[in-house]
């Protein structure tokens, strides 16, 4: 039996500490490694060692940085993860390994409201196709989902049945659990995007940051020290209901001129029926924007405004050092990019915006699936991995 601050248990922490530290960021170097951990470059260098003779990690020669160097990995055959994401009108799959290599991903057109079951029976035979091309069918250790709208991550549940009335009385944790046979992790597309991005794209390196979802509804995935922050009740980020006229019109949520009633579809759509006729999407309205159509464009900077509004108030109460545009207004660019920026420096605290950039979105439609990825990687034990290989064997995919 091991007395905690005995030698062997200190050990096991310090392979611990490193393997977390690989599996959080993809690959390290061993530099980077002592840096994160704290640990000693000896230290390091003898568990590095000690990880790649047990198979749990891949060092691999690297020129990162102009400076010839090694890069620690988790082993890409230590075990596979798979990311499925619902969008309001696709469905999108994605399955890596532990190095973070994405090694298939796929999305189809989906009505997510028509059917839970149908979305599901869908679901899994694309996650069984997706697995048998990487070429194996064992060694899954979880699967990410995201799904669009509030989402209890304690109990698996959806917080509202006014998003997706198809889904009533459906827990899509236990719902995909069930159908998988392996262990699934569940949170709503904002703080996927955030995590997606966190590890694989715009925020890449960055401990504390806002990912801004602007699509159908305005949500936000917020990181703080390098963690998704969800709140006691999973609703931290809901920036699209920050009032912004008390006399504005009536949200879905019953409060008056929450910032979505500034930006939504359904609201800033009809403003150009008269002008573009009632068939304009959003996509469309974007596409003119950028081919330069006038009224187009100041509707999309209008949003930008009012959303850079919200964004103001966020950064005076957390000071993040990046936000992240994501979601179908992101395609527009800086004609939705530059009046967020503006609307920044005129309402937040000089202090707070000062280290601030407001950057789009590397990952476009792909940030949620791939942060689904992130989030198996991020709830996964490191003791599975340190126990070997086998613990991960153990979930054969069926
Ligand atoms: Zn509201």
């Amino acid at each position: 039996m091991e007395t905690p601050g005995s030698q062997s248990s200190l050990h096991r922490a310090n392979l611990e500490r490193v393997v977390r530290a690989v599996r959080l960021a993809g690959s390290l170097t061993q530099a980077e490694i002592a840096r994160s951990t704290g640990l000693s470059a000896a230290t390091v260098s003898n568990i590095v060692r000690e990880l790649k003779d047990g198979g749990t990690v891949q060092v691999t020669p690297t020129s990162a940085g102009g400076r010839r160097a090694r890069s620690v990995s988790l082993s890409g055959d230590a075990g596979i993860v798979v990311g499925v994401d619902f969008g309001h009108t696709h469905l999108r799959v994605a399955v890596g390994n532990l190095a973070h290599q994405v090694l298939a991903e796929e999305a189809e057109p989906l009505d997510v409201d028509a059917s839970a079951a149908q979305g599901f029976d869908r679901a899994e035979a694309l996650v069984n196709r997706l697995i048998a091309t990487t070429g194996g069918a064992t060694k899954v250790i979880g699967v990410g989902l995201g799904v669009p709208g509030p989402i209890d991550v304690e109990t698996g549940a959806l917080g509202s049945s006014a998003i997706l009335p198809g889904w009533v009385g459906i827990n899509p944790r236990e719902e995909l659990t069930e159908r998988l046979g392996v262990p699934v992790h569940v949170d709503n597309d904002a703080n996927l995007g955030a995590l997606g991005e966190l590890v694989w794209g715009s925020g890449r390196g960055v401990k504390d940051l806002a990912y801004i979802k602007v699509a159908s509804g305005v949500g936000a995935g917020l990181v703080i020290n390098g963690q998704i922050y969800r709140g006691p009740g999973g609703t931290a980020g809901e920036i699209g209901h920050i009032t912004l006229d008390e006399s504005g019109p009536v949200c879905r949520c019953g409060n008056r001129g929450c910032l979505e009633t500034f930006t939504a579809a359904r609201y800033v759509l009809p403003l150009l029926f008269s002008s573009h006729g009632p068939d304009l999407t959003v996509e469309r309205m974007v596409q003119l924007a950028r081919e330069g159509d006038p009224g187009c464009r100041r509707v999309v900077g209008d949003i930008g405004r009012h959303v850079g509004s919200g964004i103001a108030n966020l950064c005076n109460l957390l000071n993040p050092r990046r936000v992240i545009i994501g979601g179908d207004l992101a395609e527009a660019g800086d004609l939705v990019l530059n009046p967020v920026r503006e609307s920044v420096a005129r309402y937040a605290i000089p202090s707070a915006a000062r280290q601030l950039s407001v950057v789009p979105g590397m990952l476009g439609g792909r940030a949620e699936v791939l942060g689904a990825l992130a989030l198996v990687l991020n709830e996964m034990g490191d003791s599975t991995l340190l126990d070997g290989v086998s613990q991960a064997a153990k979930l054969t995919f069926t």
